[in-house]
């Protein structure tokens, strides 16, 4: 067990971290000696997100690893509807096995893939709306510090631009984002930490609003280190009125005062539904914390669809094994099943199997770099998703 209120590597490897009546079901199956080869699917019935940006896929291919089973997915950073064209459940992952060999693993499974694709899902909405202005994923502090690794790597994977966890960021290979917090400005007062961060930084963002009126201490700033990159404004909600305007108003005093060239970035608070009109106000990049740490979690829900060889599951399911096909042109999507595995679409391009094999027989025999996910999900954002 771990010091902390969480479950360690080891918990969750060894199947600890699992709900009781798997435990249960595993006991009686043992008991019986029955134990059959199954095929499980993981699929959505009903979720908060038109478009899935499918995340977390790397927490299962390591949790599976050494286990006697198959595995088969869909790709990382690939953003695809929760059903097809047709409305039948698309499965995310097939697993093949022999039941007791990975059923007590459906709880941490289910839990990887749920809060990385909320996480991702919600990013990718934000990278669409804001197009080419970043991002920054801020909000690990909002959440276990367990998990900072997995909500930044989602948030980058959904489209950030950056993630301001240290150790994130050393695990996706990537410089750290960050600005200056508050307490520099109240140790050290304005002037000297602004000085501070002006002379040390190749980024350079100020946080202006520690003590002072935003549009007052943004001339001052710009007046006193014109070559800054960013004034940052991270204004409390006690102090926000309407928050646009505050923007509006400073970006036409730094305009009329020659400093066009530094630009505004925000923090705090800040939602989906607030960017329309804070880039409307002249934001060029956005600090977001809480509303990409807490995203909800997409409803990932696992089943048996075959047994021995039988087509068979449970009221609300759909049974067999399946494949899912993707045109290469219009991106249309069809669920079949795994009899087919190309087949012609109507507007003229191939419909083409998108479900990848990752474990075979509990060896990894794929595994995906971070900056392959990336693009895929960075051009899918672009090409697919439709707010
Ligand atoms: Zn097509």
């Amino acid at each position: 067990m771990s010091k902390f209120a969480m479950a360690n590597e080891n918990d969750i490897i060894n199947g600890s971290s699992t709900d009781v009546y798997f435990d249960k079901t595993e006991e009686y199956l043992k008991k019986l000696n029955v134990n059959p080869k199954v095929t499980m699917e993981v699929t959505i019935s009903s979720s908060a997100y038109n478009y899935i940006n499918f995340t977390g896929l790397n927490d299962v291919v390591s949790l599976l690893e050494n286990h006697n089973i198959n595995l088969y997915a869909i790709p990382e950073g690939t953003l695809i509807r929760p059903r097809d064209d047709n409305g039948i459940p698309v499965p995310f992952i097939r697993i093949e096995g022999n039941y007791l060999d990975f059923a007590e693993f459906e709880t941490p499974l289910l839990g990887f893939i749920c809060q990385a694709s909320g996480i991702s899902s919600y990013s990718s909405m934000i990278k669409k709306i804001l197009n080419n202005i970043p991002f920054m994923s801020f909000g690990i502090r909002r959440m276990h510090p367990a998990i900072s690794i997995m909500i930044d790597r989602s948030a980058y994977i959904g489209g950030a631009s950056g993630v301001s966890g240290v150790l994130s960021a050393k695990v996706l290979g990537i410089e750290a984002s960050g600005t200056m917090p508050h307490a520099l400005s109240l140790i050290l007062g304005d002037d000297e930490a602004w000085k501070i961060q002006h002379d040390n930084s190749n980024f350079r963002v100020f946080l202006i609003d520690t003590y002072m009126d935003e549009k007052f201490a943004a001339i001052k700033a710009a007046d006193e280190f014109p070559d800054i990159d960013y004034i940052r404004l991270d204004t409390p909600s006690s102090r926000r009125g309407n928050f646009p305007n505050i923007i509006r108003e400073i970006r036409w005093e730094l305009g009329i005062r020659n400093h066009k060239n530094i630009k505004i970035m925000v923090s705090g608070g800040i939602k989906i539904e607030d960017l329309n009109e804070l880039v409307n106000a002249g934001v060029e990049a956005f600090g977001i914390g809480t509303s990409i740490a807490s995203a909800k979690p997409v409803d990932f829900a696992m089943d048996i669809v075959n047994i021995e060889d039988v087509n068979k599951t449970k009221r609300g399911k759909f049974s067999g094994i399946k494949n899912v096909l993707r045109c290469d042109k219009c991106y249309k999507v069809k669920t079949v099943l795994n009899n087919i595995s190309e087949e012609k679409c109507d507007c003229g391009g191939t419909m083409k199997n998108i479900m990848e094999k990752y474990i075979e027989n509990g060896k990894i025999i794929k595994n995906e770099d971070i900056n392959i996910i990336r693009k895929r999900s960075l051009n899918e954002i672009n090409n697919i998703l439709n707010l």
